[in-house]
């Protein structure tokens, strides 16, 4: 039976929730406080690793890999209903160790690998010369190193996968509201009763909270506590020179450590990214960026200075055991949670997107979502 669904954010997660439901028929309304995906869901690097079904054993492991695959299905998807590209590819990720603490996280990523099955290949000196000549700056001392390829890995466009989101959602007649400020959420006998924006009252059979890291703030107006941390990564972005461009066209994602470089089919590359905590700050700064610019011009001549173009920043909704709250909100009948996604919601927002799906058709999701349940921590409403 069809029900009207009012969805809170629309970054990736709130978009993606709106367009499975919405494809399932029911009558769904999107409110976003900004502009749809101009926050993290934009800002963010549209990485997806490597997963693999058959060998999950935890829940999160599941998520994404479901995520992995519905990603595949709707790339395709939306370029038939909207005729939007969103740059999926499987280009596959280059993991590079340079230090002995590097090679040493390096080779426990191999035996996890290992143990879930998912194929990677060790490179040599040579053959990484050989087969990534434009990364003739990241072993210049033959005698160091490690570097290893896994195929099994994939990136897309995330603005331009929000576009094609948002177009689908149109066509299936969702209700998209966005630059909504101030949003009062009303509550009352276990209910969710409706959303006053400065313009309208909105009614719903059911409440989505997907505000990312504002997601806090939106359950604080009912007296629920769910802790988050925004936590700022900022990313610079180069333009290469038109050969460059076509040598990097396919190119894997590169990772060594915490940091990475994306190859975009356009010709850009991307280098992130930061990981800190400093509250809803979303500015760039200067000695951070310097910091990934240095990291990314010792791996490529390529990448010189004078193609960088600009850097940004955004904020990773954050959780405190890093796992998302997924679930209904105990003591109320219909909300439900889907935020804190960290640093992978581009790539797990598919997977997202089906078992809320599932949940608000009280039908049971295809992963077990205990270790992500929003009452986790503890009771759930304060403030008495
Ligand atoms: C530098 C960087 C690189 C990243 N790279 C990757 C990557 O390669 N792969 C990956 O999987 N993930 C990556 N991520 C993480 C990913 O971007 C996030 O996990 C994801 O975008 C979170 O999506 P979201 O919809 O929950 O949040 P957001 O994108 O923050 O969206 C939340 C929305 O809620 C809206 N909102 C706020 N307050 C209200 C309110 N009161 N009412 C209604 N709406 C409201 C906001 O305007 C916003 O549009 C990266 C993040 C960063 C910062």
């Amino acid at each position: 039976m069809s029900q009207q669904i009012v969805i809170l954010g629309g970054g990736i997660i709130g978009l993606s929730i709106s367009y499975e439901l919405s494809s399932r028929g029911h009558q769904v309304t999107l409110i976003d406080a900004n502009d749809f995906a101009s926050q993290a869901s934009w800002a963010g690097a549209g990485m997806l690793p490597p997963s693999n079904r058959e060998t999950a054993v935890h829940p999160y492991e599941h998520l994404e890999a479901l995520s992995n695959q519905v990603h595949r299905e709707w790339a395709k998807r939306l370029l038939r209903e909207t005729e939007i590209d969103n740059g999926y590819r499987q280009c596959g990720s280059l993991y590079l160790a340079r230090s002995a603490g590097e090679t040493a996280s390096l080779i426990g990523a191999i035996h996890e690998w290992e143990d879930r099955q998912i194929e990677n290949e060790p490179l040599d000196h040579n053959s990484l010369q050989q087969r990534f000549p434009m990364l003739a700056g990241a072993f210049a001392n033959k005698s160091t190193g490690k570097a290893v390829f896994v195929p099994n890995a994939a990136q897309f466009h995330n603005p331009h996968h929000a576009q094609a989101l948002l177009a689908a959602c149109e066509k299936n007649g969702v209700r998209l509201l966005p630059n909504r400020q101030d949003t009062q959420v009303h509550a009352a006998n276990q209910q969710i009763e409706s959303v006053l924006t400065d313009q309208e009252t909105i009614h719903g059979d059911q409440f989505v909270f997907a505000a990312g890291p504002w997601t806090e703030g939106l359950l604080n107006q009912f007296n629920v506590d769910l802790p988050m941390q925004p936590v700022r990564g900022q990313l610079a972005l180069y333009r290469l020179n038109e050969n460059a461009a076509t040598a990097w066209s396919e190119a894997p994602l590169i990772n060594e450590g915490s940091r990475y470089l994306v190859p975009r089919s356009s010709g850009h590359v991307l280098a992130g990214a930061t990981i800190e905590e400093v509250g809803f700050d979303c500015q760039t700064t200067p000695a951070e960026v310097v910091d990934l610019r240095a990291w990314a011009e010792s791996l490529s001549n390529e990448l010189g200075p004078e193609h960088f173009v600009k850097a940004w920043a955004g904020l990773r909704p954050g959780t405190y055991d890093g796992f998302p709250y997924l679930g209904r909100l105990a003591d109320f009948d219909n909300a439900i949670i889907a935020t804190g996604h960290f640093k992978a919601g581009l790539q797990t927002s598919t997977g997202t997107a089906k078992v809320i799906a599932d949940l608000a058709e009280d039908k049971t999701p295809e992963i077990d979502l205990t270790p992500f349940s929003p009452n986790r921590v503890g009771p759930a409403s304060k403030h008495d």
